[in-house]
């Protein structure tokens, strides 16, 4: 059995594109112009049978697999499925095995994908909704509707290729005389020239322009979201059918919800008599304002839930919810009278002198959650 790999001198895990490239040196290695000995045409069969098994995926699936579709056809090489344009790209460059047997290529053609950033607020993400968005892309030309003349004049038969958008060409190798044929220059593979080119867009059919437009946000976009807009990239040359509009989504860091999935997180401070004597808090979603119930004796790191008044789902249905996390803050300027209150207090619960007792690592480590929650944002 042949061993193509080590014919081409690649790995057997080579890309194709690796393949290519190896069969390319060793074809250009043993032209017999460059290379004169005996054994050169010999080893450029083998190459080109090992490029010809290699290249093609199925074959090489089956050669990897046990079977070789040249055993015991020594030196069948060329006429046998073996691709005469793989040859052709190899000495002359890719243009000339592809050009062939090609007419003139159409002036129009379809336009490329493009791609904007629109930057939303967190409510927008919420709810989702209508955003305006300006777009830098390229439209039909008003004045020649994508033919590229202008107004009055038309198109000639090119006559370098005589209309048929290529030049052919006679190439000596070692393979005899070979007609290659190129996409003409002189108008640009149309087989036609533009007389006169349009004043208004050169003759390319299309013109670069500022729109601005309105789109449609879905509810629970996050950063990274694409939306696809069809046909509303920009219009190819010769006013040809526009690409795709890609919108990424970038969500503004909001100043008091921090998002994680579709949850909102935010950290509440309460006073600590308040905390140790439960308070009704005001407090303001996206819905509106809720009355927040604090419970007696709430610790640091605990949390209240608002359930389903986070970010809408974007696939599905149903919101997120709102979690909010106690935050008991300690007073730092005392007055007189106050702190004799305060040391009555501490007096009456025994906590003159505490003890220092370690917290259980368990209700110690809430604080430590929420650092963590916040730092996964
Ligand atoms: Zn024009
Ligand atoms: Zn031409």
């Amino acid at each position: 059995m042949n061993d193509y790999y080590a014919d081409l001198g690649v790995a057997r895990e080579a890309s194709a594109d690796e393949i290519k490239k190896a069969y390319r040196k060793a074809a250009r290695r043993l032209h017999p112009d460059v290379n004169s000995g005996p054994e050169a045409e010999e080893q450029f069969k083998k190459v080109s049978q090992a490029y010809d098994v290699l290249s093609d995926e199925e074959k090489r699936r089956s050669y990897d697999m046990g079977a070789d579709p040249y055993a015991g056809a020594a030196g069948a090489g060329f006429g046998q499925g073996f691709s005469f344009s793989d040859v052709m790209d190899a000495f002359f460059g890719q243009a000339a095995g592809q050009a062939q047997g090609r007419g003139p290529r159409s002036r129009q053609s379809r336009g490329q994908d493009a791609l904007v950033r629109l930057d939303i607020d967190l409510a927008d993400a919420v709810f989702g909704g209508e955003q305006e968005l300006t777009i830098d892309t390229a439209v039909g030309c008003g004045t020649c509707h994508g033919a590229g003349t202008q107004p009055g004049t038309g198109t000639r038969t090119c006559d370098v290729c005589r209309g048929q958008g290529q030049v052919q060409q006679v190439q000596r190798s070692f393979l005899g005389q070979v007609m290659t044929s190129r996409p003409c220059v002189n108008c640009q593979a149309t087989g036609q020239v533009i007389e006169a080119p349009c004043y208004e867009c050169s003759g390319d059919g299309r013109v670069r322009t500022r729109r601005t437009m309105t789109i449609r946000v879905p509810a629970g976009v996050d950063t990274g979201t694409r939306i696809q807009l069809a046909g509303e990239g920009e219009v190819g040359p010769g006013a040809g059918p526009a690409g795709d509009l890609y919108v990424e989504v970038v969500v503004r860091r909001d100043p008091r919800f921090q998002r994680q999935g579709d949850d909102l997180h935010a950290t509440l401070e309460l006073p600590m008599t308040a905390a140790a004597l439960g308070a009704t808090v005001p407090f303001e979603t996206f819905d509106g304002v809720s009355e927040l119930e604090v419970r007696r004796g709430i610790q640091s790191g605990e949390q209240i839930l608002l359930r389903g008044l986070g970010v809408t789902h974007l696939r599905g249905s149903g919101r997120g919810d709102i979690v909010i996390h106690a935050m008991v803050s300690t007073p730092t300027k005392l007055s007189s009278e106050q702190e004799d209150l305060l040391r009555t207090l501490a007096r009456m619960r025994d906590e003159e002198e505490p003890t220092g007792r370690l917290a259980n690592p368990a209700e110690g480590s809430l604080f430590g959650k929420l650092r963590d929650a916040f730092k996964a944002r």
